[in-house]
């Protein structure tokens, strides 16, 4: 059942000529050592479908580590060497780089393991891919270069815009596929054919997604957060129980979506208009934020433990409850203070998440809060203070005091302000 397309005239249409070259080349290398050669997965499939991507991952039947120091000799790349997985990198003095793998079919002695790797057929390495979609090759060798290798009927699933697993254990023995077949769907607006839905909702149910380490799991749902159709990834999620399973003792529901919603809108406007406030943000605390502000202490408390969290994380949700509480007694005519007095110590995540629970009537003054504490300033500073013989606390006190009064726009001259506060104070007693 090997289908085999000449695709050269596709690649030459759509391929810049330095990658291009390149292929040949690789092509050519693989013909010199005997060994067939493959361009392979997201690139085969991108080509296909007209979308740029030139992210080359080559694979070798034979010795591919022999064939990657052949390949980096010739092209005068460095090439760094993972030998466990019989893989390797070439790094190009631009920066891009070549990921060679060797042909390899991968078991599993546990599902969910990571798995243990045997030498073996571009066939088999292909079969062992999460989706048809990612499962065709290119062949490089001078005499075939350009033929589209096919052994699963991919290019019909790809053509009928369809994600289909290759084999039925596919899920069980890796879960993480069930994160990336949301999001291969919602990025190509594709249809995860039923059967594969079936495994995929069975694997969830049968609680194979905890069986996935963190890590693992975070970078696919990182992944997701990354694409467009966030919101639509999420809610089938939420829907097919996957959040559920993800994060343990918490319960997906609509409305945290919309929460999630308001926040990343509100995340492109920070970006925008003060991107010192998106420094060090990760688009993943924030989801968490919203998304377990109001769950009982051991939901948050599980995803902290499970997710690597920063150590400020359960600290910070409970600081956001209390804001969110404050924040909705303020009104239009609030002042800037009122703002201060509330989220003055808040990192710029918590800053950002915020926007997700506030009424819409005070979010503009919340905005242009942030606009005005971003580039404000004091003239003075408490070395002002304790030459005027204050100390200790109160010295902060004061500053603080100043502080407000300038944003409110109620001070013309901190000096003459400061002077006249002291006087009056040590009148006072
Ligand atoms: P993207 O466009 O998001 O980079 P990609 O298909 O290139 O998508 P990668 O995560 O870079 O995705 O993976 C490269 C290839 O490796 C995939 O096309 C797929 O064939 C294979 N692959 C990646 N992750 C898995 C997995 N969990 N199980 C099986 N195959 C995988």
């Amino acid at each position: 059942d090997l289908h085999k397309y000449n695709i050269l005239k596709k690649m030459v249409e759509f391929i810049p000529p330095k990658y291009m070259n390149l292929l040949r080349l690789l092509g050519i290398y693989g013909s010199e050592l005997n060994m067939p050669v493959y361009v392979v997965g997201g690139f085969v499939r991108d080509l296909l479908l007209s979308r740029k991507n030139f992210d080359i991952d080559i694979v070798v039947e034979g010795d591919g580590l022999k064939y990657a120091k052949y390949a980096a000799r010739n092209l005068r790349t460095t090439f760094v060497e993972h030998s466990e997985f019989h893989t390797g990198s070439l790094f190009f003095k631009d920066g891009f780089r070549i990921d060679i793998a060797t042909a390899r079919t991968e078991y599993y002695e546990k599902p969910a393991d990571l798995p243990k790797v045997e030498l073996s057929t571009i066939k088999k390495d292909l079969y062992r891919r999460d989706f048809s979609i990612n499962a065709m090759a290119i062949k490089l060798n001078s005499e075939e270069f350009g033929v589209l290798i096919d052994f699963f009927g991919c290019k019909h699933d790809l053509d009928r815009g369809i994600i289909k697993i290759l084999y039925n254990l596919s899920f069980i023995e890796d879960p993480t596929r069930i994160l990336r077949a949301i999001r291969f769907e919602k990025r190509f607006n594709f249809k995860i054919e039923n059967r594969t839905l079936e495994l995929l909702k069975d694997a969830v149910n049968n609680g194979y997604i905890e069986k996935v380490t963190g890590m693992r799991l975070r970078e696919e749902f990182e992944k997701i957060l990354n694409e467009r159709n966030i919101t639509e990834s999420i809610d089938e999620m939420g829907k097919f129980g996957i959040l559920d399973h993800l994060f343990l003792y918490s319960q997906y529901k609509k409305s945290k979506l919309e929460t999630f919603e308001k926040v990343l809108k509100f995340y492109q406007w920070i970006k925008k208009n003060v991107p010192k406030y998106s420094y060090k943000v990760k688009l993943f605390h924030l989801f968490l934020y919203s998304y377990l502000v109001y769950e009982e202490e051991q939901a948050a408390l599980y995803s902290f433990e499970r997710y690597g969290l920063p150590k400020k994380f359960l600290n910070n949700l409970e600081k956001l409850k209390e804001a969110i509480l404050q924040l909705n007694k303020l009104n239009t005519y609030s002042s800037y203070s009122d703002f201060y007095k509330i989220v003055e110590n808040f990192d710029n995540e918590l800053l950002i998440v915020i926007s997700g629970f506030i009424k819409e009537e005070i979010k503009d003054k919340y905005k242009s809060y942030l606009l005005k504490i971003n580039d404000f300033t004091l003239e003075i500073d408490g070395k002002d203070i304790m030459s005027l013989g204050i100390k200790g606390k109160l010295v902060g006190v004061i500053l603080n005091e100043i502080k407000m009064k300038k944003l409110d726009g109620k001070i013309q001259n901190e000096r003459e302000y400061l002077m006249n506060f002291v006087r009056g104070f040590n009148e006072s007693i």
